[in-house]
């Protein structure tokens, strides 16, 4: 569950990023983030992250005041919200597998489950057969796929991916949102950010759109029951 309540951010020069942002997102929804750029879609996204604070207003992610999360709880937290960005953000010296074998070492996951859990994600994202090579011998939707495996690797609630298509052909942004629509039908919580109008027509998702930091639309919302 993600809820923003009157959440207004803004940036030291007096930018106002987001303006009393008000939205509740299920668990299980898939919505899309819409608005052009500097509309303030990053800022929600690092808002759910806990890596900005709001200047007014709360947020809740997974039930819990982000407000309220200490800085020690900070890296449990973030255990449950996978993120992906556009310039994937591999760690180019170490090969696939290590890649999402590292979230998992982060958190001190056992090397039985590394060893279990590792194969499953690169099987899911369709790279059983690459684990060994390196982020530099793959095609950039195959790295998005890289990272969007190492971003479920410790099997969060939520999926946030702030313009994950961005740097994509239009064959490879359509297999990625093929893939992040699979990961929410097994039951996470996906969220994208995203520019392209095709892919928002064509996947009939919930579609938030954000102009200059307000929430001008939210279309395909299902009625609020809670
Ligand atoms: P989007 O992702 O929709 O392009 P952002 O959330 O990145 O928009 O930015 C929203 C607004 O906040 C823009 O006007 C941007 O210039 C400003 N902004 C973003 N980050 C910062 C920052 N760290 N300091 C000052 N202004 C910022
Ligand atoms: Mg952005």
């Amino acid at each position: 569950m993600i809820r923003l309540e009157h959440v207004s951010k803004s940036y030291e020069k007096g930018v106002q990023a987001l303006n009393d942002v008000n939205l509740h997102i299920r668990p299980g929804e898939f919505v899309f983030v819409v608005g052009s750029s500097g509309s303030g879609k990053s800022t929600f996204i690092k808002l759910l992250l806990k890596e900005l604070e709001p200047t007014k207003g709360t947020v809740y992610v997974n039930g819990k005041s982000l407000g309220a999360i200490s800085h020690k709880q900070i890296p449990s937290f973030r255990r449950n919200v996978g993120v992906v960005f556009q310039n994937y953000r591999l760690l180019p010296d170490r090969r696939v597998y290590d890649n999402v074998a590292f979230a998992m070492r982060v958190v001190e996951a056992s090397s039985r489950k590394i060893k279990e859990r590792v194969p499953k994600m690169l099987t899911l994202v369709g790279l059983g057969a690459q684990y060994k090579s390196f982020p530099r011998e793959l095609s950039g939707g195959e790295q998005q796929r890289v990272a969007i495996a190492r971003a479920l690797v410790n099997e969060p609630k939520i999926l946030l991916a702030d313009e994950p298509t961005g740097n994509l052909d239009k064959d490879n942004a359509w297999e990625i949102m093929k893939l992040l629509e699979e990961i929410n039908r097994r039951g996470t919580t996906v969220i994208v950010v995203t520019h392209d109008q095709g892919i928002v027509r064509a996947m009939n998702k919930r579609v938030i759109t954000i102009k200059r930091g307000v929430v001008v639309d939210d279309k395909g919302a299902k009625p609020d029951a809670d």
